[in-house]
C-alpha cells in the first residue's frame, strides 16, 4: 500500500507537479503569473483555503486584473481598495473580510522583513523547518498551508531546501481521509498522520502530501468512494466506513 503511495508521490515529483496533478490552474495567464513572481505565489498560498484549489490559485491574477497592480507598496497602503476588489461581484474568494486583510498584511511583511521579495522567505540552502516557520508567521498561513507551500516550492519550483526529512504532509481533509481509509493510521490526528508519513517515507515525508490529496479529491470521496478507479485500489484495504469528522469543506477545497 505505502509503496504505491510513495511511488505516486515520486512520479508527481519527477513531473514537477504544481498542484491538482499538473499546473496550478486552467488559466495560462494565471499560471504564468505564479511561475514568474514569488510574490504572486505567496499571495496565492493565502487564497488556498475554503475554495477549490484551481480557483484559489487563479486569485492573484484575478486580483491584479481588478486592481491593475500587485505592487506590494500599493497592496499594503490600500487595504480598503483591496477589500473592495476581492468583494466585487463575482467575489474572488468567500473569505471576503479576512483574505483582503491577509493580503495587505503579507505585502507589509514582505516589504518590512524580506526586501519586497517573497523569494527571500525561501532562499536556496535554507531548511524546510525554517521556511515552514517563516511562512507560518504570515497572517492567513497556518501550519497546514505552510507545509503545502514548502512542498510546492521543492517539488515544482525546484527550490533547494535542506532537511527534507523534516518535511511533512499537510493535515488536510483529503489527506486525512486517505490515510484513515488506507489503514496508514487508525486515529485521525495530526501527530498520527505525520508519524505515519515519516515512517513511510523517512527521507522526505512530504512526498506523500500531493498523492494523498489528489487521491482524496478524485476517488476517495467522502461518500461513494471510487475504489475500483483509485490508484491505490489494488492494494488498499478499503476501510471506506472511516470518515473525517467535523469538516464542512466543499469538494476540491484545499483547506
Ligand atoms: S478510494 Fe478506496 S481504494 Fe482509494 S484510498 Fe480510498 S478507500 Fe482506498
Amino acid at each position: 500500500m505505502i509503496e504505491e503511495l510513495v511511488a505516486y508521490g515520486r512520479e508527481l515529483e519527477a513531473e514537477g507537479a504544481a498542484q491538482t496533478g499538473g499546473a496550478f490552474t486552467a488559466s495560462v495567464a494565471a499560471n504564468e503569473l505564479l511561475e514568474s513572481s514569488a510574490n504572486a505565489y505567496l499571495l496565492g498560498v493565502l487564497f488556498t483555503q475554503g475554495i477549490p484549489a484551481e480557483r484559489a490559485w487563479a486569485g492573484p491574477y484575478l486580483l491584479r486584473q481588478r486592481l491593475g497592480t500587485l505592487s506590494l507598496d500599493w497592496l499594503a497602503e490600500n487595504p480598503e481598495v483591496v477589500r473592495a476588489a476581492v468583494q466585487q461581484p463575482p467575489m474572488i474568494h468567500r473569505f471576503k473580510e479576512t483574505l483582503p486583510r491577509w493580503i495587505s498584511a503579507a505585502a507589509r511583511r514582505l516589504l518590512d522583513e524580506y526586501g519586497g521579495d517573497a523569494a527571500n522567505v525561501w532562499p536556496a540552502g535554507d531548511s524546510v523547518i525554517d521556511v515552514t516557520e517563516r511562512l507560518s508567521a504570515f497572517d492567513g498561513i497556518g501550519r497546514k498551508k505552510a507545509v503545502m507551500a514548502v512542498e510546492i516550492l521543492t517539488r515544482h519550483f525546484g527550490v533547494d531546501l535542506t532537511g527534507r526529512e523534516c518535511g511533512q504532509v499537510a493535515y488536510d481533509v483529503q489527506v486525512r481521509r486517505v490515510f484513515l481509509r488506507s489503514g496508514l493510521v487508525d486515529v485521525d490526528s495530526r501527530e498520527a498522520i505525520e508519524a505515519a508519513a515519516a515512517a513511510a517515507c523517512p527521507e522526505a515525508p512530504g512526498t506523500l502530501d500531493l498523492p494523498a490529496w489528489l487521491i482524496g479529491r478524485a476517488t476517495c470521496r467522502p461518500k461513494r468512494p471510487l475504489c475500483d478507479e483509485c490508484r491505490l485500489g489494488a492494494v488498499c484495504p478499503r476501510l471506506v466506513g472511516r470518515n473525517v469528522e467535523g469538516v464542512g469543506v466543499r469538494r476540491g477545497a484545499r483547506t
